[in-house]
């Protein structure tokens, strides 16, 4: 199987766009400045992963692809098109990019699960192709390559996939079982992650093109994430340096302060939940606990104990401010390897470290870093520090400065 670094390089040379990239940037948040060869890369990696819905059947020939330009101004799926101009021949490499083998998941699964009662299975009755104003072309399983197994979640296996039409864009498929879901009396959970991460735009939150449905599961069509989950790399490094823990609260930042913007809440940030794009970029993935609540204050206690703030504990209303204690948590996990209020005798005994905001520092930790962390880890919601001065923070702006400095982007 080809290694992600070999994708990347297949992907990087597919010349698709007609254009060239004279910007030589990118949307940034600090440490992601890129070089005009790696925008390019980027550019040509959002094509594949990208499916774009509006892409008209007649466009679809061997011997055209969508310029950049046609693909970001969809046009009106109802109007008829004019035909895409064709800009250069598609590669007979994009078929080459390997997407690794099938294990036969979803047929072993199937056999395994049985079939939902009528109510649920409305209630799952998902299809993109269907919902809302905005109707994207319809998909199902026959219109994929399935590929390697990329994980297992709690509800089924998420796959490479390559789309069989060109451009052959390469994406994660998430299965859901119906039955699995109903079970757990999940229906509502699982809707709500669909409708709010389907509608969010931006770099350091995984994508969710589209979703359909069969009788038996609800599949997702994500984003790839090339690199995996944090929390591996986490195991492996024991933990992050400075550098790389500041990019990633400073992609955090920036991510929370998007969603935050758009009234949602994650509620369960951690390092599970965060993946690597191909270019090592944080991902903010699993909206499984995320709300979109433009005003009330909440009561479910959800998330996970380690990264729970007192308020949840006590079960008191809360609001977006726990994802800034999340945040500070996350910030220290990065930096000493696990959460500060773990306590290995038990979910009480870490109830009441949470509480008590009782927590202490291993001498590697810099004085910048540890003042970050205080500041997000207040037992008032309201004084924590909010999203605008955490992305001014000057450890924040040091690490961002000197990875500009050195053009070191997303190296670690
Ligand atoms: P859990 O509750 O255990 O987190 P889940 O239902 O939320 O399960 P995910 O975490 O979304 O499932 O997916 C399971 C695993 O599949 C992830 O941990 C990750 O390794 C892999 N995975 C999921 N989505 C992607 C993606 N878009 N790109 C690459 N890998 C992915
Ligand atoms: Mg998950």
């Amino acid at each position: 199987m080809a290694s992600i670094n070999s994708v990347t390089r297949q992907i990087a040379a597919l010349e698709i766009s007609s254009k060239p990239n004279t910007t030589g940037t990118t949307r940034t948040n600090g440490h992601q400045k890129k070089s005009s060869q790696e925008v390019n890369k980027i550019k040509l990696l959002n094509k594949l992963a990208a499916p774009n819905p509006f892409i008209p059947a007649h466009s679809k020939s061997s011997s055209s692809v969508m310029t950049t330009k046609q693909q970001s101004r969809p046009p009106s799926p109802t109007k008829p098109q004019p035909k895409a101009k064709p800009v250069q021949p598609a590669q007979p490499t994009e078929r080459t990019i390997d997407i690794g083998k099938y294990d036969g998941g979803f047929e072993n699964d199937e056999r395994m699960r049985g079939v939902v009662s009528s109510e649920a299975a409305r209630e799952l009755a998902l299809d993109s192709s269907t919902s809302g104003s905005n109707p994207t072309r319809e998909w199902s399983l026959c219109d994929f390559d399935i590929g390697r197994p990329l994980g297992k979640g709690k509800f089924g296996r998420v796959y490479m996939v390559r789309t069989k039409e060109e451009p052959h864009f390469i994406l994660a498929l998430k299965c859901l079982y119906k039955k699995e879901i109903s079970d757990s009396r999940c229906e509502k959970q699982v809707r709500r992650e669909i409708e709010i991460q389907k509608n969010l735009r931006h770099p350091n939150v995984l994508r969710m093109y589209g979703y359909f449905h069969d009788e038996q599961r609800v599949f997702l069509m994500l984003e790839f994430a090339g690199m995996g989950e944090i929390y591996k790399q986490l195991c492996k490094h024991g933990r992050f340096s400075d550098r790389r823990s500041s990019r990633y609260i400073d992609q955090m930042s920036d991510a929370l302060l998007y969603l935050h913007s758009k009234h949602v809440i994650h509620r369960d940030i951690k390092p599970e939940n965060l993946l690597l794009g191909l270019n090592g970029e944080l991902k903010i993935a699993d909206f499984g606990w995320s709300v979109h609540a433009p005003s009330n204050r909440r009561r479910t206690v959800c998330g996970t104990l380690d990264y729970l703030p007192p308020e949840m504990v006590r079960e008191r209303p809360h609001d977006a401010s726990v994802d800034l204690w999340a945040l500070g948590i996350l910030t220290y996990e990065f930096l000493v390897g696990n959460p500060p209020f773990e306590d290995l005798r038990g979910v009480a005994a870490t109830q009441d470290k949470i509480k008590a905001g009782r927590y202490s520092f291993p001498s590697h930790v810099s004085a910048e870093a540890r003042d970050l962390i205080f500041k997000l880890l207040q037992q008032d919601p309201e004084k924590r520090l909010p999203l605008p001065e955490v992305r001014k923070h000057p450890w924040l702006v040091k690490w961002r400065q000197r990875s500009e400095g050195s053009g070191a982007g997303n190296a670690s």
